[in-house]
């Protein structure tokens, strides 16, 4: 991809603002300031912007145990978001939430500096399972999990099949393989029921870890995170 276009989708600015960043030799690829926006890039050029390592090996990854009430945005004029809970000395500039979370919907939440991982998590193509546990308004019946499990027609899109386990009379697993918004809301509902609390437990090959306290935050080991491209 081209420079300027990976640097602003890696959320350093509009194209007019990444160049001007390459045009006063801000930005180095592999240890070289660059003075084309148009170079061709990937994952594997360690690129860095004012003296910050941004993409490539030395980019950060956070795994981000989120509690409710706070937004998913990197900046927000009046509400919380996942960036305040990350401590200022680990916020890299470019960080950003791979994917959103509801206000009110808690677990696993990834925050990188790492372009390409989050495109690659996020490409609408990949698919990558998401597995969230609903506590739910009504008890979920035998009827509801078929029609889950089958798909439901929106207006906008279908669910591709999801896989639904009942953990109680009005608790459940279930994983789903888009990202649209309010997607499991929806798709209870569509069910006849309501979501009262949503938690992400996993994404792709990783699990929210068990010892990760709800607001906390650890970076995401090397393998792990090569497990999730
Ligand atoms: N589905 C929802 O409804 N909300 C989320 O936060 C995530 C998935």
């Amino acid at each position: 991809m081209r420079l300027d276009k990976y640097l602003s989708h890696m959320q350093l600015g509009s194209r007019s603002v990444v160049r001007a960043l390459i045009a006063k030799r801000q930005v180095l690829v592999d240890g070289q300031v660059v003075r084309d926006a148009g170079l061709a890039v990937d994952a594997t050029n360690q690129i860095s912007v004012n003296g910050q390592v941004i993409s490539g090996q030395l980019a950060v990854t956070y795994l981000l145990n989120k509690p409710a009430g706070v937004i998913t945005a990197t900046n927000d004029a009046h509400a919380k978001t996942v960036l305040d809970l990350i401590a200022p000395a680990d916020r890299r500039p470019g960080l950003f939430p791979v994917g959103r979370l509801d206000k009110d919907t808690t677990g696993l939440l990834l925050l990188t500096t790492d372009g390409a991982l989050g495109h690659q998590l996020l490409a609408p193509k990949r698919h990558v399972p998401k597995t969230y546990v609903a506590t739910l308004q009504a008890p979920v019946t035998p009827a509801m999990v078929a029609e889950l499990e089958a798909g439901i027609a929106f207006k906008d899109f279908v669910s591709a099949p999801a896989s639904v386990r009942v953990l109680a009379a009005q608790k459940a697993e279930i994983t789903i393989h888009e990202g649209k918004f309010h997607q499991v809301k929806r798709m209870f509902h569509a069910v006849g029921t309501e979501v009262v609390t949503l938690q992400r437990i996993q994404m792709g090959a990783l699990r929210l870890p068990a010892d990760l306290p709800l607001g906390a935050y650890r970076p995401l080991a090397p393998t792990e995170a090569a497990a999730l491209a």
